[in-house]
């Protein structure tokens, strides 16, 4: 067989303002192509103990159990999942977006009795509904969704993890897209298994998922009868792997994605919490007045809007698919289209990590003027991108 070698890959430099990957900072692709060493190398174990205190602090927990699951997201969801459930245990699941559905397939694949509660896509769970589904169903474990990257709402937490816990049950909690861009108080609030992605607001590209697993957890993963379902995700032999005083050789550890992670996360403690928070929100809200120069509207009621992930109507009249083309082909930015009964209706318009910038919302902004315009739209020229302006002007 004759072989052919394509050419060097040569990727373009997009702006990433979709639903995640976001955009990455230089120092972490700099991290990324840093010599390997072997996974059981000092060096890299100084790293593992580096990125568990890093991930702890940004977590905002003591738990003993954080570390980066090898994996994107959706690994961090099923390494929750499975080591929490046994098979029969009952698990109630919040579905108001594509992700709390994922979550429930998960489940039941790992032969959990599922019971869901529902909301409409880009409404969220009151304490209420789920106190009255906990006592109808009496789960072992209890999973929400804390950012719904598929219809842009914010789950608060606080108070469903008191009714949680007072009803026995755990709390297990995707916070994907929230972990770096909002408050994820895993300790004060007490979420019991927490896990993330490294591809949205930690801005490190996708490969990795940190997850925390609280005491209450960690009881129940000991008192467990069965042996998880996934030797791969399985916390009782990863954890010796991750653990300063084992070091058992479980798989290997992608070397260069935990690097990467490094330096995101020193990144975002340079930054501070707080201050990242801050720029989160302030960007966020300057989008939002230079959409509604525009007479967008957002999809989310104003209280649960995720800073980070803008779930946004398209205007009547207005081609979903040929306006992200032109501004992915002309301007070099990627939003994101609208995911189960949201698509073709709305755009989500991505500002995650790096990409949270003032650069990123102006010329978001005009770029978009431009695709309306050429769509024969009646827009003010100018009007979104000095909207946006007089709101940083007066937000200092
Ligand atoms: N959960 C949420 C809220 C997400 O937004 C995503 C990805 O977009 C996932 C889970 C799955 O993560 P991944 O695609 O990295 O596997």
């Amino acid at each position: 067989m004759t072989q052919s070698v394509p050419q060097p890959l040569n990727p373009p430099c997009r702006i990433l303002m979709g639903p995640g990957p976001s955009d990455t900072h230089p120092r972490v692709l700099a991290a990324l192509g840093a010599p390997t060493v072997g996974h059981l190398d000092p060096y890299f174990l100084q790293t593992m103990n580096e990125v568990q205190d890093m991930l702890r602090q940004i977590f905002q927990t003591q738990n003993k159990l954080t570390l980066a699951v090898s994996g994107t997201g959706s690994a961090g969801m099923e390494t929750c999942v499975v080591n929490l459930i046994e098979r029969g245990d009952r698990m109630l699941v919040g579905v108001n977006g594509v992700f709390g559905g994922r979550m429930k397939d998960v489940a039941e694949r790992a032969g959990a009795e599922v019971s869901a509660i529902e909301r409409p896509f880009g409404e969220v769970f009151s304490p209420d509904e789920v106190a009255a589904a906990v006592k109808a169903h009496s789960p072992k474990v209890v999973g929400l969704v804390h950012a719904e990257t598929s219809t842009g709402a914010l789950q608060p937490l606080e108070e469903i993890a008191k009714i949680v816990h007072d009803a026995g049950a755990l709390l297990l909690v995707d916070c994907v897209t929230s972990l770096g861009g909002v408050p994820v108080k895993v300790d004060e609030w007490g979420l019991d298994a927490v896990y993330s992605g490294t591809q949205k607001c930690l801005s490190c590209p996708p490969g990795l998922a940190p997850v925390t697993f609280s005491q209450r957890a960690l009881d129940a993963i000991d008192a467990r009868k069965t042996k998880v379902v996934s030797w791969y995700l399985d916390m009782t032999m990863v954890r010796n792997y991750w653990s300063d005083s084992s070091r058992a050789y479980h798989h290997t550890a992608p070397i260069n994605m935990n690097y990467g992670l490094h330096e995101a996360l020193r990144l975002v403690l340079e930054e501070g919490l707080d201050n990242r928070f801050a720029r989160h929100r302030r960007n966020h809200l300057a989008l939002r007045a230079g959409l509604a120069a525009l007479g967008i509207e957002y999809a989310v009621a104003e209280e649960f809007r995720l800073p980070m992930l803008n779930a946004v109507r398209i205007p009547e009249g207005v081609d979903d698919v040929a306006v992200r083309s032109r501004l992915l082909n002309e301007f070099g930015i990627e939003i994101g289209a609208g995911l189960g009964p949201m698509k073709g209706r709305t755009w989500r318009i991505g500002l995650m990590g790096e990409a949270s910038s003032s650069r990123n919302v102006l010329l978001f902004l005009a770029a978009l003027e431009n695709c309306l315009s050429a769509q024969g739209a009646s827009i003010q020229p100018g009007s979104s991108v000095a909207a946006a302006n007089a709101f940083y002007s007066s937000a200092g």
